[in-house]
C-alpha cells in the first residue's frame, strides 16, 4: 500500500463509518431527517476538511483552501436534500437497508479535496492508477495502470477515480488509487 493512498483510504473509512452511524440513529428515531441532514453536511465539512490539510501536508488552511472546500461540500448538498426527501416521502415502517451504503457513498466527495492538495505540493510528480481491479473495472482504468500523468492532469481531465468521474466505469465503485510513477 502507498502511504499517500493510505491516508485518504483510512479518512474514507472513518468517514463512511460515521455517515452509517448517523443513519442507524436517524433510524432508531433518536434524530429526525433535518438533524441527520445537518449533521451529515457537518461530517462533510470536517473531513474535507482533514483531507485538505492531509493532501496539503500542513496543520492550517488558506482561506482559498477553505472556500475549495466549502465548495466541494456545497455541491453535495442537493444530493443530500434529493435522499432526505426520498426517505421523507418513504414508508418509514419499511426502512430500506441499502440507504445506510447509500449515505456511506457521500464519503467520497473528499477524496478529490485530498487530491487537490497532494497536486499543490507535487506538481510534476507523475502517477499511475494502483489498487484492485474490484467488482468494476474499465478499458480507462487499465489505460491509467500504465500511462502516467500528473494528479493535476487527472483532476482536470476528471479522470480521477471518485463518483462520477470521466472514467467509462464511473468511478462509483472503482478501487483504483493514483501511485507515485517511478520508472
Ligand atoms: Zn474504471
Ligand atoms: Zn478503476
Amino acid at each position: 500500500m502507498i502511504a499517500e493512498a493510505a491516508i485518504i483510504l483510512a479518512l474514507l473509512a472513518l468517514l463512511r463509518k460515521d455517515l452509517r452511524s448517523e443513519l442507524a440513529l436517524l433510524e432508531d428515531d433518536e434524530i429526525d431527517l433535518d438533524e441527520w441532514e445537518s449533521e451529515a453536511t457537518r461530517l462533510l465539512a470536517r473531513y474535507g476538511a482533514a483531507a485538505m490539510l492531509a493532501g496539503l501536508d500542513t496543520d492550517e488552511l488558506t482561506p482559498e483552501q477553505e472556500r475549495l472546500v466549502a465548495n466541494q461540500v456545497r455541491e453535495q448538498l442537493p444530493y443530500l436534500d434529493k435522499f432526505a426527501q426520498e426517505m421523507r416521502d418513504s414508508d418509514r415502517a419499511a426502512w430500506n437497508d441499502d440507504w445506510a451504503n447509500r449515505a456511506a457513498l457521500y464519503a467520497g466527495s473528499i477524496t478529490p479535496i485530498y487530491w487537490e492538495g497532494v497536486a499543490a505540493i507535487k506538481p510534476d510528480q507523475l502517477y499511475v492508477f494502483a489498487g484492485p481491479d474490484g467488482n468494476e473495472s474499465c478499458d480507462d482504468c487499465q489505460r491509467f495502470k500504465t500511462e502516467p500523468h500528473t494528479l493535476r492532469w487527472f483532476i482536470d481531465n476528471d479522470f480521477l477515480p471518485t463518483n462520477g468521474c470521466a472514467l467509462t466505469c464511473g468511478g462509483w465503485r472503482c478501487e483504483h488509487y493514483p501511485a507515485p510513477f517511478n520508472p
